[in-house]
């Protein structure tokens, strides 16, 4: 195929171009009058953007949560991803206490073969494990490990274990990720309020503080650097927590952040409303300001990567709660948290670059090319240089998408964003050369995907 006359931006620079792809899935020429020639396909991208696939590292496909599973799973997910431009995905396997973490991640592997686009794997540990288990795992092509600050109850790990796991991760060039809030803190905060009679919705977001949010975060940062390695805070939201990795940053600490779209664009006020149940997630929605200080975080590059925590369900399934009672949860410690995002993603980075709060080379480096790099799949992907897998997104600047649930692929019946119409929308999106959405309507197959074993000692950003 051949995409003509585009405005070519990735790391290489923002230039016109044309963009030549092999039949076997690679980019094979990037240069200005390239001719096409018999039986290729031309694409005119004139007046459009040419930049690499997007790539979303962290979402939960099929991800049970109590009675509850999140509701796409690795072929839903992947097509919705598609269509809204990403190509890439890495998604969390979670090793339960006591489970083996080979089998969690052969069971996620199993899950991941309808996938229409590439998938990467992360492993979660929720207990202390053996070297020889973080070497097993990277031998899989599993580089980068969770931790969770927080859940006590089911995946919480103390301050040791996650000592342990930098050290052991960082010897093998692996990366500790981490959830970070201050789970000990808030599970008291939760009881307090359940026992006190206060269930309401709201009561999610005022029972994990920020404050409890940049404390994780401080501690993390210790940890990190007196295990001699890098570390990655998945999900920051708010300005605290953005506070404490600039600082980290600033001590020398190569500490790797994310954020994601929920936390640029919604606030709490909408947990009050009646629909409430609809915007849990953790960390918590924040107050409407917290959004400025998270882009000015985007542009300055304190934080690197824009991810989903992709992690749908329905409503029924919301108001059913984690308990899955027909007559609805009890109190807000029962409702499943976790937002669609996996299609979303790069139109609502996108409106930063349509406010004037980011560039477009930034744009393409937080959804595309820092994950990419971050997490051991540079330059194959992220990346329109030849010899890249062929996953291009041609954008329109000017399409309008409505982010009503009816007009996305998500598989849920609502959408945070229900209402907006966003300004900016992939046309085209090829996945290793093969057309999988063409103006919004899915083309792959699913099985297109192949599994994405990662390379260890990923270039940090931080
Ligand atoms: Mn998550």
């Amino acid at each position: 195929m051949l995409i003509r006359a585009g405005r070519v931006i990735d790391v290489a620079g923002d230039r016109l171009a044309d963009i030549r792809t092999g039949s076997d899935g690679k980019i094979v020429a990037v240069e200005p009058h390239l001719h096409g020639r018999p039986g290729e396909e031309v694409f005119e991208a004139g007046g459009l953007l040419v930049i690499p696939g997007g790539v979303d590292a962290h979402t939960h496909l099929n991800l049970p949560v109590g009675a509850a599973r999140a509701s796409d799973d690795f072929a839903s997910g992947t097509i919705a991803a598609a269509i809204g431009g990403t190509t890439t995905v890495v998604d969390y396997v979670t090793a339960y206490r006591g489970e083996e973490p080979r089998e969690a991640l052969a069971t996620w592997r199993r899950w991941a073969e309808p996938a229409a686009i590439d998938v990467g794997l992360h492993m979660t540990f929720t207990e202390a494990v053996s070297e020889s288990t973080v070497v097993a795992c990277i031998e899989q092509g599993v580089t980068s490990f969770k931790l969770y600050m927080a859940y006590p109850d089911s995946l919480q790990v103390d301050d040791g274990v996650i000592l342990d796991v930098m050290q052991s991760a960082g010897r093998h060039g692996g990366l500790v990720t981490l959830h970070a809030e201050n789970g000990s803190a808030i599970e008291r905060l939760r009881r307090q309020a359940v026992s006190a009679g206060r269930s309401a919705v709201i009561e999610h977001a005022r029972t994990r503080p920020a404050i409890l949010e940049a404390e994780a975060i401080t501690r993390a940062a210790a940890l990190a650097d007196v295990a001699g390695t890098p570390v990655y805070i998945v999900h920051v939201s708010s300005a605290p927590a953005l506070a404490a990795v600039r600082l980290a940053q600033e001590r020398g600490i190569s500490m790797v952040a994310e954020t994601c779209p929920q936390y640029l664009h919604l606030n709490e006020a909408v947990l009050l409303g009646p629909d409430g149940a609809d915007f849990v997630c953790t960390p918590p929605l924040r107050e409407a300001w917290h959004q400025e200080e998270l882009w000015e975080g985007l542009a300055r590059g304190t934080i690197h990567t824009v991810a989903t925590d992709h992690c749908p369900f329905t409503t029924a399934e919301r108001r059913a709660g984690i308990r899955g009672r027909p007559e609805g949860f009890a109190d807000f410690t029962e409702i499943p948290g976790g937002l669609p995002g996996i299609e979303t993603r790069l139109a609502l980075v996108w409106e930063g670059v349509n406010h004037g709060r980011i560039t477009i080379a930034d744009w393409v480096r937080l959804c595309a090319e820092a994950p990419a790099r971050t997490f051991g799949l540079w330059p194959t992907k992220g990346s329109l240089m030849v010899g890249a897998d062929a996953d291009v997104v041609v954008w329109d600047a000017a399409a309008e998408q409505p982010l009503t649930a009816g007009a996305l692929h998500m598989r849920t019946d609502h959408s945070p964003y229900a209402g907006r119409i966003a300004r900016g929308w992939p046309r085209l999106v090829l996945a290793r050369g093969r057309v999988v959405s063409r103006d919004g309507i899915f083309c792959g197959q699913a099985g297109w995907g192949r599994y994405l074993p990662r390379s260890p000692r990923p270039g940090a950003l931080g």
